[in-house]
């Protein structure tokens, strides 16, 4: 899988580079408008991750010429707060997401994911882990063939664990991805715990393999070999 990151803010694209590359994902850089139209050039991207406010122009402009020519890279706009318009005139014009600043690294991956799959297959994927299986726009989960009736919240969780899977995902990220809020507090953290335990418990009697581990203190992890 090819990433393009552009972002002008060099320490968050290393960061973000640094986050989403692995065996079968690279990323390379740009950092204006001008270096994001010269990779584009050159190669097709399954995703690409645009920062609007770029220190040449609107990151739109590449956007614009992608669609102009007719390209189907997937894109995820990176904006401001405050660039509310910007961010609806990207959608408009046909990017597939937007995450605005500041963002924590795994609810970007969740969205790069998503970007790719509704590109690459249609949505019709599925994620394999041995005998889990995962049907992302069924949001349904199997284990060994037989259906695990979950909460939607209970498989976004899944989702998102297996988005980041095999680091650790801090609590407060999962909080502020179920609730769409900064929640950092006690309540939000207990409410991560209950969804998490019956998360677990389904998964345990469906007979699929202990694969989120508690990281104490700090949040979850779901390991990719049981
Ligand atoms: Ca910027």
């Amino acid at each position: 899988m090819e990433l393009l990151i552009v972002e002008d803010e060099r320490s968050l694209a290393e960061d973000i580079r640094a986050y989403l590359e692995g065996p079968d994902v690279r990323c390379r850089i740009a950092g204006t408008v001008r270096e994001a139209m010269d990779q584009l050039l050159g190669m097709s991207f399954d995703c690409i991750i645009l920062d609007l406010g770029l220190p040449d122009g609107n990151g739109l402009e590449v956007l614009r010429a992608l669609k102009g020519q007719e390209r189907t890279d997937g894109v995820v706009i990176v904006s401001a707060k405050d660039a509310l318009e910007d961010r609806l005139e990207g959608l408009r014009i046909g990017a597939d997401d937007y995450i605005v600043k500041p963002f924590h690294l795994a609810e970007l991956a969740v969205r790069v994911q998503a970007t790719v799959r509704r590109a690459r297959f249609g949505g019709r994927d599925l994620l394999r882990f041995d005998e889990l299986v995962i049907d992302l726009p069924a949001l349904r989960a199997e284990v060994n063939g037989a259906p695990v009736s979950l909460t939607p919240t209970e498989f976004r969780l899944l989702r998102l664990l297996t988005a980041s899977k095999d680091r650790v995902l801090p609590r407060a990220v999962i909080a502020e991805h179920l609730t769409e809020d900064h929640a950092d507090d006690e309540r939000a953290i207990e409410l991560v715990y209950a969804h998490m335990k019956n998360l677990k418990r389904k998964l345990a009697e469906a007979g699929a393999a202990d694969r989120i581990h508690t990281v104490y203190g700090i949040g979850y992890r779901f390991t990719t070999k049981a």
